[in-house]
């Protein structure tokens, strides 16, 4: 319900920590963005600059273009919900979702309404009687967002609220989340360091790491066009694999030159000149887009199968490439391949990425 941009905001700690650092982000009225990153990446910084409950060093917060850096968090309208879920112990859960309406002052039979209509969508129909004291983990979680969402401050700010649920309550708990947000017209910002969440989650996603931010899109282009090998690794289930290369001009052709193959990247060769910092560069392919055979293929990749890891119905198959450098294939079937064997492999063209050998940035 409100745009918030965060301009050039920087947080420092002490005299060292720079647990953000010149931050610009603007997260779109309604919008459902995630914060992603590993540990102390600076996102719950983030997240708590947004809310007023830490001032930035430098730079500036705006609601709807309104400059709200020096505001009090009380003014903000902001609603948080941690990992830990925070009710009010000695009132039932139906008061405790009705509470931001009663604090409002509106009728009593518009609150049971709204109160129940929240309930059944979240699940929580047959425990409104019940104290949080009954209620397990996830429970008390889907009390806390019921209560966020009826609530409908400007932002709402979700910092890894399924962490500490069941894995199916979270599966559950996502779709209804993903309902409430649009039901509600919410601008939602989600932080978490579950890519899987980020990627099912969020409209966009801002990838963080050691205060900086690192990407902020799609999920569908930080999936496809990573702009880094860091945000490439982070995200998908083993993250890409990166072959270090040199490029190589033979015969008028134009190749990535890894130690035991070449890579033919011809069509690709004027935008390499162009952006490589030197002839180093890092050839990137998804472990599901590595295709793999039994059977010798004349210009595939030999490899030999180090680990195999069954994930039910599909498998990741470690495969030794040479020159000490291991890939790691995923398959979408179970596949009758052991340690030890021969494979054949394939980087098809389109699914391949160029990165710089020196900046790690993406080229191409
Ligand atoms: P996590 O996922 O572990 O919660 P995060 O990405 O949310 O991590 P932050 O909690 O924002 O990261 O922390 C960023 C950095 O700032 C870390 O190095 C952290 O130790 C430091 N930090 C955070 N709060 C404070 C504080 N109040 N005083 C000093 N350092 C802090």
């Amino acid at each position: 319900m409100a745009k918030v941009l965060l301009k050039n905001v920087t947080k420092v700690f002490g005299s060292k920590v720079r647990a953000v650092d010149n931050l610009t982000l603007e997260i779109p009225d309604k919008g459902f963005i995630s914060l992603l990153g590993p540990s102390g990446c600076g996102k719950t910084t983030t997240m708590r600059i947004i809310a007023g409950l830490e001032k930035p060093t430098s730079g500036k917060v705006y609601f709807d273009n309104e400059d709200v850096t020096d505001i009090h968090p009380r003014e903000r309208d902001v609603a948080m919900v941690f990992q830990f879920p925070v009710l009010y112990p000695a009132i039932s859960i139906f008061e405790n979702i009705a509470f931001p309406l009663q604090a409002r002052k509106i009728p009593k039979e518009e609150i049971k309404q709204r109160v129940n209509k929240i309930a059944k969508l979240f699940g929580l129909t047959k425990i409104l009687s019940k104290r949080p004291r009954e209620l397990d983990m996830g429970l008390k979680q889907r009390a806390v967002l019921a209560r966020t969402f009826i609530r409908q401050p400007k932002i709402c700010l979700l910092d890894e609220p399924l962490t500490n649920v069941d894995p199916k309550t979270r599966i559950e708990l996502r779709t209804i989340l993903k309902k409430m947000q649009s039901e509600f017209n919410e601008t939602v910002v989600y932080v978490t360091h579950d890519q899987s969440e980020s990627l099912t989650l969020a409209d966009m996603i801002a990838v963080m790491d050691k205060g900086k931010l690192l990407q902020y899109d799609t999920p569908e282009n930080i999936y496809e066009t990573p702009a880094n090998t860091f945000v490439a690794w982070f995200i998908g289930n083993p993250g890409m694999n990166f072959i270090n290369c040199s490029f190589k001009k033979l015969n008028g052709k134009f190749y990535l030159n890894a130690k035991t193959f070449k890579y033919d990247i011809t069509p690709l060769a004027k935008t390499v000149k162009k952006e490589a910092s030197s002839d180093k560069l890092i050839l990137g392919i998804r472990p599901e887009h590595i295709q793999i055979s039994l059977d010798m293929k004349p210009s595939w990749i030999k490899s030999k199968c180090v680990v195999t890891e069954p994930l039910g119905n599909r498998m990741i198959i470690h495969l030794d490439i040479g020159d000490q450098q291991v890939v790691k294939a995923k398959s979408s079937s179970l596949v009758d391949i052991s340690p030890g064997d021969t494979v054949w492999i394939n980087f098809p063209s389109d699914n391949i990425r160029i990165f710089d050998g020196k900046s790690y940035n993406l080229i191409s």
